[in-house]
C-alpha cells in the first residue's frame, strides 16, 4: 500500500514514517529541502526506506506542490504546520502556512481518487481553547472545539494556526466527500529520531538545563510513538471517525520538575515558579476515543525519561 506524509522531517513525522515503513508501506514522504541533510538523513536510514522512502519537494503555500506527493496514495497524512511561539508575524509565520497548507494539500487530495482517507494532525489546541473553566473536575473530550476568537484575544497565535486549519479542513471534507480522521494531540515528548530540536521537546529541554524557575503552566503530554501509532490505526481501522483528543496526562510543571527530580536526583532542576500566582489548575482529557483505536497511552514518566535520555544522547543537554 502506498501512503503520504507531509513534513516528513519533522518530530511526530519522522516516527510517522519509521512505524509505516516498519509496517510494509511505501511512503512518499514532502519535505521542503531535500538538500538539506539534517532533514533527510535520518530518514533515508530508517529501516525498509531504501526499498520503500521516496522523498519529494512540497511547500505549504505552494500551490499544487502537493500533487506529485499525493497522487497514487491511499492514504494521506497530514502533519506539516509550523509549531513555534516566537513569531513576528501570526499571519504569515503560523496561520497562512496552516490553513493555506491544508487547502493545499486537502485540494491534491480532491483531485486523486486513490486517496481513501486523510489523517490530520490537528492538535489539543483546537480543542480545549475557548474560554470555558478548565478544572480538575472538567472533562475535555472530543465535542469541544476551541473558539477563534478567543484565541485572538488572548494572542495564542499558534492555536489560532491549528484551530483554523482544523476548521477548514471538516468544511473541505464535507464539501468535497473526504474521508478526514484528525488526531488532536497534547504536547508531545518521547524520544527524537531528527537531529534538530522542535518546539515540544524544547520544553523538556528547558527544565532540565539549568533554568532558575519553571513555568505557572499546566499541559498535556503525550508520547510521540502513540501519537504516530494513532495516525496509522485511525487510517487502518475502517470504521475510525472524526477527532481523537491524545493526552495520558495534564500536568503543571511543578509536576514534571518533581518526576525529572525522582529520575534525576542529582540533576540541578528549577525549585520555583516563575510566578507567586496559583499553579494553573489541571482537567481530564477523555480518553474514551483513542482507547478504541486499541492504543494504551504510554505513561508520563516513561515519556519523560525517554525524552531526557534521547536529548542526552543527541549532545542536546550533558550530564
Ligand atoms: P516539527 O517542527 O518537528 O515539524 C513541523 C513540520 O512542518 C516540519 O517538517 C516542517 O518542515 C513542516 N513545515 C513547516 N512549515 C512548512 C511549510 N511552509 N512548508 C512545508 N512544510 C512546512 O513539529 P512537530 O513534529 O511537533 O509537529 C508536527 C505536527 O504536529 C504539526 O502539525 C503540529 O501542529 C502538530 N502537533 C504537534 C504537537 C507537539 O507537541 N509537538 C502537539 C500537537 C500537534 P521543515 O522541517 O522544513 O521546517
Amino acid at each position: 500500500k502506498i501512503v503520504c506524509v507531509t513534513g516528513a522531517s519533522g518530530y511526530i513525522a519522522s516516527w510517522l514514517v519509521k512505524l509505516l515503513l516498519l509496517r510494509g508501506y511505501t511512503v512518499k514522504a514532502s519535505v521542503r529541502n531535500p538538500d538539506d541533510p539534517n532533514k533527510t538523513k535520518h530518514l533515508l536510514a530508517l529501516e525498509g526506506a531504501e526499498e520503500r522512502l521516496q522523498l519529494f519537494k512540497a511547500d505549504l503555500l505552494e500551490e499544487g506542490s502537493f500533487d506529485p506527493v499525493v497522487e497514487g496514495c491511499e492514504g494521506v497524512f497530514h502533519t506539516a504546520s509550523p509549531f513555534y511561539h516566537d513569531v513576528k508575524d501570526p499571519q504569515a509565520e503560523l496561520i497562512d502556512p496552516a490553513v493555506k497548507g491544508t487547502q493545499n494539500v486537502l485540494n491534491s487530495c480532491k483531485k486523486f481518487p486513490s486517496v481513501k482517507r486523510v489523517v490530520l494532525t490537528s492538535s489539543m489546541a483546537a480543542v480545549a481553547f475557548n474560554g470555558k473553566p478548565r478544572t480538575p473536575d472538567v472533562l475535555v473530550d472530543e465535542t469541544w472545539f476551541s473558539n477563534p476568537d478567543f484565541c485572538r484575544e488572548s494572542k495564542l497565535w499558534y492555536v489560532l494556526s491549528k484551530t483554523l486549519a482544523e476548521e477548514f479542513a471538516w468544511k473541505f471534507a464535507k464539501e468535497n466527500g473526504i474521508d478526514l480522521v484528525s488526531i488532536n494531540p497534547a504536547m508531545v515528548i518521547g524520544p527524537l529520531l531528527q537531529p534538530t530540536l522542535n518546539t515540544s521537546a524544547a520544553a523538556v529541554l528547558n527544565i532540565i538545563k539549568g533554568a532558575n524557575t519553571f513555568p505557572n503552566l499546566t499541559f498535556g503530554w503525550v508520547n510521540v510513538k502513540d501519537v504516530a501509532n494513532a495516525h496509522i490505526q485511525a487510517f487502518e481501522i475502517q470504521s475510525a471517525s472524526g477527532r481523537y483528543c491524545l493526552v495520558e496526562r495534564i500536568a503543571h510543571y511543578s509536576e514534571l520538575v518533581k518526576i525529572l527530580h525522582g529520575f534525576y536526583p542529582s540533576l540541578t532542576l528549577p525549585e520555583k515558579c516563575a510566578d507567586d500566582k496559583p499553579y494553573v489548575p489541571t482537567y481530564l482529557v477523555s480518553k474514551e476515543k483513542v482507547s478504541s483505536l486499541g492504543i494504551e497511552l504510554i505513561p508520563l514518566e516513561v515519556s519523560l525519561k525517554e525524552t531526557v535520555e534521547s536529548l542526552k544522547e543527541k549532545e542536546f543537554v550533558n550530564f
